[in-house]
């Protein structure tokens, strides 16, 4: 037995809307020896993410949850301290799902090592532009959108990991670009550091007038980040043949139903008949075949400064509940990360 400590958050309760303080326990518990065939690793840093709030409803998804007792899933950035892995030496630097802990004994599944000179860099950006918030807008938007040179593109949740990207991959195909996003402050983000075109205020009373005005010639590719009453607005807007990559719905994730038919859904589905819109969900892992072109582009547009991202990064595992909510209250400006260890 290791002297070393485990800090972890563990699922207390599924949580019945908002999820509470009280859904999480912050437990400790020793570090086992790797065994033959395993790693330890050490986090340095933990994404969060909006899905996770799906994966501890105990609605269906198309994953699996976690149940009460286990550990928060979550993709990391993490240290290999000790290795009796051939694959993997300490001081190997990698990208795990180890979830919300501070260490974590593997059998090497599912880790990818990161290269030290020609990888992500900083290396928490594996988490974010160039890992699956990146690669979600990648394939979202030139998979299922098909930017073409003139068109306007909508994107919510425009301050955001996914929607920041968006909006700069339209912009490099030569697009208009509108974003959407919950704050003056982040409108203005958006625009001043990201480049889009204009951004609207969705809280705003006059939300739908102001994104109609912003979009004169219609939308062609609205990028789906929320739900709810942005998705409502923008299709009203869509251009004949338009393109809406499905990629979130945050703005239902801590109903506790959703309603049987909203009165909305004729209107929306005369709209996908008559304007022959292409309306597409997708979920980022399916995309495995696009990994290598995406991290090969987005290095390239890093380098060039053709790509801007934003980390909102917070330090201790011990706010990683708080900075969850925030996250799921719109406190965060681009990526969402937890510092856990004080290295690197
Ligand atoms: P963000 O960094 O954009 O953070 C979430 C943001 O959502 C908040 O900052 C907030 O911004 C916005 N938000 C929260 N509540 C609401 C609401 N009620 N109405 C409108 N906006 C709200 O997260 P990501 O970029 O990581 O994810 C964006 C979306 O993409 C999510 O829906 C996520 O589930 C989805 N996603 C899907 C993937 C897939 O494979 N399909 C993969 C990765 C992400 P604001 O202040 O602007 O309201």
């Amino acid at each position: 037995m290791n002297d070393v400590t485990n800090r972890r958050v563990i699922l207390a309760a599924h949580p019945v809307g908002f999820p509470q303080n009280t859904d999480f326990e912050l437990i400790e518990s020793s570090v086992p020896e790797p065994s033959d065939g395993e790693v330890l690793l050490k986090t340095l840093y933990l994404s969060l993410d909006p899905y996770m709030r799906g994966r501890i409803s105990q609605a269906r998804s198309y994953a699996a949850g976690v149940e009460v007792g286990q550990t928060m899933v979550g993709g990391t950035v993490s240290r290999v301290t000790a290795s009796q892995h051939p694959k993997y030496q300490a001081g190997d630097i990698v990208l795990s799902y180890s979830g919300w802990q501070e260490y974590e004994v593997t059998n090497g599944q599912g880790l990818h090592k990161l290269d030290p000179d020609h990888g992500p860099n900083p290396i928490s950006t594996a988490l974010g532009v160039m890992g699956m918030p990146g690669m979600t807008a990648y394939v979202g938007l030139l998979d299922i959108g098909r930017p073409q040179t003139g068109e306007t593109v909508v994107v919510s949740s425009a301050a955001g990991a996914v929607g920041s990207v968006v909006g700069q991959i339209a912009k490099l195909h030569d697009c208009q670009t509108v974003g959407i996003a919950g704050t003056t402050e982040k409108c203005q983000y958006t625009i001043d550091e990201f480049g889009f075109d204009a951004c609207i205020n969705y809280k705003d009373d006059d939300f739908s007038e102001q994104l109609s005005r912003a979009c004169p010639n219609g939308i062609d590719i609205y990028f789906e980040n929320v739900g709810g009453k942005v998705f409502d607005t923008a299709y009203n807007l869509m251009n004949d043949s338009g393109r809406i990559p499905v990629c979130g719905m945050i703005s239902r994730y801590n109903d506790t139903s959703l309603p049987e038919a909203p009165d909305t859904l004729p209107r929306l589905m005369r709209a996908i008949l008559t304007r022959r819109l292409l309306v597409q969900g997708f979920i980022v892992t399916d995309h495995g075949t696009r990994l290598s072109t995406f991290s090969s582009d987005m290095s390239d547009w890093l380098k060039s400064g053709k790509i801007r991202y934003r980390e909102d990064i917070t330090e201790g595992l011990e706010n990683a509940v708080a900075t969850f909510q925030g996250l799921l209250r719109g406190e965060n400006t681009g990526k969402s990360v937890i510092k856990v260890s004080q290295e690197p």
